[in-house]
């Protein structure tokens, strides 16, 4: 007998006092006192943690098809599932790879695709709760500074209901993704300025004018919206235990989603062990694997090519280093070349085409292979958080397009570059 409606309490927890905070009867992002000497130069204070009454569920010996039949409701901060957008979010494929290149893979390599979203990429795991949050306290718009991706999210899932999303992007964000959120009607307003510029004016819009903030980490449902990723692969995992889950990281939202979905199996007892997450960053935008070793927080400015995980000050460093710590996570970086490459053992390997954010995940599973890291018999997942049609621009460098051929063409052995055996 399934849970067939809302039963368990939640509350907002800050993650550097730990005191909680109403998510019931007021709109809010920061924790207060946490927040208030915060500065642009270092990772945001007061990051708010969701957190549940677990007793209800775990007295129950709740089962993860009890949660599921009510769309895990119980396990996350809405209060009816029909707040939820209608697009399909989520429930993106799982893939089992057992060779590379032709040679056999000593492990199990599974990819998780989550390209295959609405917008293609992760962030609408966290939009859709954004959505359904503002729907239930009747806010009709929602704003959000982006560079890309977060952006042309928001704005295709409030698209699909009627919202509207007003999109906040550094003038020089990649034009691919900003035609992309005008394609869905939302409003955009290009700032003369930074990433960091348009985030702190998305705040003042947002208080000035009621307007529900989607930035990330900023608003807490971004970081729990990307936590059901995690129950889906402990689902498709069924009695499997997982060894290592690669993720790219930029501003450590995704990581700390994932930890916290397999915190909830863990505190209702459905899992035992938490599974190694690996973050993996640009060797050119290392800002949250670099100070990981603590002390005071040191900015390189980032120069990656991969758009989405280039970020100067990781606004969700706080919970990403917590969460890391306490469940024995990695963390590594892999050159730009590295990630261009990966890309294309990926899509050559997979069929999966993703953006080169994304492949940095696959780039730090090869690093990984290559210092021969993974034992045989263990499964690896790959999380491919964004589609390659995302960003053309990174990968028409390294592709040289073949010569033409004369229609008239009688033999391939005129023809420069064929693979071996065509
Ligand atoms: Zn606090």
């Amino acid at each position: 007998m399934g849970l067939q409606t809302k039963k368990v309490d939640y509350a907002f927890e800050c993650i550097d006092c730990g005191k909680q905070q109403d998510a019931h009867n007021q709109v809010i992002y920061l924790c207060p006192d946490c927040s208030s000497d915060n500065t642009p130069d270092r990772p945001p204070r007061g990051v708010l943690k969701t957190v549940y009454d677990y007793s209800l569920l775990r007295n129950k010996n709740t089962s993860l098809s009890d949660l599921s039949l009510n769309g895990f409701l119980d396990l996350l901060p809405i209060e009816r599932k029909e707040s939820l957008p209608p697009l399909r979010i989520g429930n993106t494929p799982m893939y089992v790879f057992r060779e590379l290149d032709g040679r056999p893979l000593p492990y199990f390599l599974h990819v998780k695709d989550d390209g295959q979203n609405p917008t293609f990429s992760y962030k609408d795991r966290a939009s859709a709760l954004v959505s359904a949050y503002a729907a239930e306290r009747g806010i009709n718009t929602i704003v959000a500074a982006s560079t890309g991706n977060a952006g042309s999210s928001i704005a295709g899932i409030c698209a699909s209901r009627g919202q509207h999303a007003v999109v906040l992007v550094p003038e020089t964000a990649p034009k691919a993704k900003i035609s992309q959120v005008m394609m869905y009607g939302a409003h955009l307003i290009p700032v003369r300025g930074s990433y960091d510029e348009a985030f702190e004016l998305s705040i003042r819009l947002s208080n000035t004018y009621g307007w529900y903030n989607r930035n990330t980490a900023y608003n807490p449902l971004t970081i729990e919206g990307k936590k059901t990723a995690a129950w889906e692969i402990f689902t498709d995992m069924a009695a499997t235990a997982i060894d290592r889950i690669f993720i790219s990281v930029g501003d450590g939202v995704i990581i700390s989603g994932i930890y916290r979905g397999f915190e909830d199996l863990l505190k209702i007892g459905l899992l035992e062990k938490m599974p190694v997450l690996v973050a993996v960053q640009s060797e050119e935008s290392d800002n949250l694997v670099r100070n990981m070793a603590g002390g005071h927080f040191t900015i390189k400015t980032s120069t990656t090519m991969a758009d989405s995980i280039s970020v100067d000050v990781p606004r969700n460093f706080r919970m990403a280093k917590q969460l890391l710590r306490q469940y024995g996570g990695e963390w590594v970086t892999v050159r730009d070349a590295d990630i261009l490459s990966a890309a294309s053992v990926m899509a050559r390997n997979t069929g999966i085409f993703s953006e080169p954010a994304a492949a940095a995940a696959f780039a730090g599973l090869l690093k990984y292979h290559r210092e021969a890291r993974l034992d045989a018999g263990t499964h690896n997942i790959v999380m491919s958080t964004g589609s390659g049609l995302k960003d053309l621009r990174a990968v028409e460098k390294m592709i040289r397009l073949p010569d033409a051929v004369d229609p008239g063409l009688t033999s391939l052995s005129d023809i420069r570059d064929l693979p071996p055996g065509l």
